[in-house]
């Protein structure tokens, strides 16, 4: 089954093709990005595997013609991957928030579109854009099916003890404000890849996943189900993450507020896009600077380093007390499959929970699925790439077969 994996964003969209024969059988057809749209001047980049990128500037008023044009380049002669759109048989989006309506992926009708619009108010810059990618798919596919895969839905099964907020209770019945967690479908992939990789069982394990990368956030799954998880009402709270703050004291905002004289807005970019290791280091939200300056002796990209160390130690010890043992702990994301020295660090002294780390093993891994526990050690620790775009077209296939 031939699927479109789309991820739209207010003035992007990301794509993949992928041909699914199962689960585990599939290849990847063709990929691409296009930006800046609704912009004076857009971009299409568009790549086959093993081939050149092909990138070209156009406007791209719209996602209608910007999902438009990508269908022309799936086409084309000697751009495109199919003979005809027929080829396509589904096509799966992914979906920021759910809220409490979705515990997973669902097909898309009216009524999934109405509850989608529905959450755009918990998630205002990235529901309106998903929902302009799926308006644009009706209108140039009307009769292909299509399914939505939402970041939020693998943590449904979170406690209300452990996705409340103690602010007054009429906030979450007026508002649904609770912890809903983000990352979803990443922690949900790479803990089933990681307990195959290990040969563990999924349905009787204590995992904690740690997606780092520009955003990060740490789930503890205990029996295959999310019971909690670091990012919140917002992919804000949590770990120090690339430009976003993590957990601050709610205290720290209304004392800017007043000292500084700020709007909400103002607080917002504050918090979201100059925080993290850009704001601790004020040199670069990059994890691969901050390692770079911290060997140099830049003493602020060492601190942000060992506030982001610290913190997945923190959660770590926490999840492992949360789910009363720990069985496995699985590093993904850009800094978790690459960085060996976050990895590391973020391990360090953790035997007394029974980890038994291999540093010379972790120093040679990146952007590979390796065990980095010693054969004995009571924990097992590994690092697994992610793969969102395959859980979306997995979700897909499934949905579309079944109905
Ligand atoms: P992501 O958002 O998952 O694409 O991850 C992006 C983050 O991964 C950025 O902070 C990168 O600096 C980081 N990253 C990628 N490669 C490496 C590497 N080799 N070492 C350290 N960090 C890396």
């Amino acid at each position: 089954m031939i699927i479109l994996v789309l991820n739209c964003g207010s003035s992007s969209l990301k794509y993949q093709v992928l041909d699914m024969k199962s689960d585990n059988d599939y290849s990847l057809l063709a990929k691409g990005l296009v930006e800046r749209i609704g912009e004076p001047m857009g971009i299409y980049n568009h790549q086959l595997p093993g081939k050149d990128k092909f990138s070209v500037e156009k406007p791209v008023p719209n996602h209608t013609v910007g999902i438009s044009k990508v269908l022309e380049l799936l086409t084309d002669k000697s751009l495109g991957v199919i003979s005809s759109l027929k080829e396509i048989e589904a096509v799966g989006h992914r979906v920021a928030h759910g809220g409490e309506y979705f515990s997973g992926s669902a097909a898309i009708d009216d009524e999934a579109i109405s509850k989608i619009e529905k959450c755009a108010e918990l998630a205002p810059l990235h529901n309106p854009a998903n929902l302009l990618g799926i308006r644009a798919v009706q209108s140039l596919m009307p009769e292909i099916p299509q399914v939505a895969v939402f970041d939020t839905s693998f943590h449904q099964t979170i406690p209300d003890y452990a996705y409340m907020y103690a602010i007054p209770y009429e906030y979450y019945q007026k508002y649904k404000i609770r912890r809903y967690g983000f990352h979803g479908t990443s922690h949900k992939y790479v803990a089933k890849k990681a307990c195959n990789l290990v040969g563990m069982d999924i349905s009787n394990s204590k995992i904690i996943t740690c997606h780092l990368g520009n955003g990060s956030s740490i789930t503890a799954i205990k029996n295959g189900r999310s019971i909690d998880t670091s990012m919140g009402f917002t992919p804000m709270e949590g770990l120090v993450m690339g430009t976003r703050s993590g957990s601050v004291d709610a205290g720290v905002v209304t004392f800017l507020e007043e000292k500084e004289k700020l709007s909400a807005a103002e607080i917002n970019t504050i918090l979201n896009k100059k925080s993290g290791l850009l704001g601790v280091s004020q040199a670069s939200s990059d994890m691969r600077d901050i390692e770079s300056g911290a060997g140099s002796g830049n003493a602020n990209a060492a601190l942000a380093q060992e506030m982001l160390f610290y913190g997945i130690r923190k959660f770590i010890g926490a999840y492992a007390a949360a789910m009363g043992g720990l069985d496995m702990i699985v590093f993904t994301g850009g800094i978790g499959e690459n960085s060996s020295t976050t990895r590391e660090q973020a391990c360090e002294e953790l035997e007394f929970l029974g980890v038994d780390f291999d540093k010379d093993v972790n120093r040679a891994v990146r952007g590979k699925d390796v065990i980095l526990s010693t054969p004995s050690s009571k924990v097992k620790v590994v690092a697994v790439t992610t793969n969102e775009e395959l859980v979306i077209a997995q979700d897909t296939m499934n949905i579309v077969k079944n109905k």
